[in-house]
């Protein structure tokens, strides 16, 4: 069962879960069942191969509104991989010249915006008394590859420079 802490989080999993028939990452679904109770079932077909999609969670009764992913609990549907994927992502798309357009001033600061909210989720995963993201903490196939690749990376330590250097790079996109 896919227990989500918003909606925000659904969109999330459903965009780092391509299509299993032919590996296509878009899935704009054209039915969206809310209920009974916390039930959230997305359907629709694959606009590449037809096949028919469909990804049912949870909601969890503590679940926050958009954009956050969660509360201070850690997610139970993305690992810290994937998290610390996706924020080293949007941080490259933030990278903007100095003299960028508006418009693209504007995408960064939205891209500068989740690659903090990202990492933020990553250290949710760090136990109080704990000084990393424990290894069992890692489950999908992303995860496990970026936890392999530098575990070092999922330190509280780098993970809070991680976070005030995101805060940074927004601060500057917003003055
Ligand atoms: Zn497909």
């Amino acid at each position: 069962m896919l227990v989500a802490r918003s909606v925000t989080e659904c969109h999330l999993y459903m965009a780092l879960h391509p299509c299993a028939g032919c590996g296509e990452w878009d899935f704009p679904w054209s039915r969206h069942d809310r209920g009974p109770g916390p039930r959230s079932v997305y359907e629709g077909p694959c606009p590449s191969c037809g096949a028919s999609r469909r990804f049912e969670f949870v909601i969890a009764p503590d679940a926050v509104p958009p954009p956050a992913y969660g509360g201070p609990e850690p997610s139970r549907i993305i690992d810290p991989g994937e998290f610390l994927a996706m924020s080293e992502r949007a941080a490259r798309h933030a990278a903007v010249p100095a003299d960028a357009s508006g418009p693209r001033r504007d995408d960064a600061r939205t891209a500068a915006s989740d690659a903090l909210a990202a990492v933020e989720e990553v250290l949710k995963f760090v136990p109080p008394d704990a000084s990393a993201v424990p290894a069992s903490a890692f489950t999908s196939e992303t995860g496990l590859a970026r936890y392999a690749a530098d575990p070092a990376a999922f330190t509280r330590e780098r993970l809070q420079e991680r976070i005030e250097a995101c805060q940074q790079a927004l601060l500057a996109l917003t003055a």
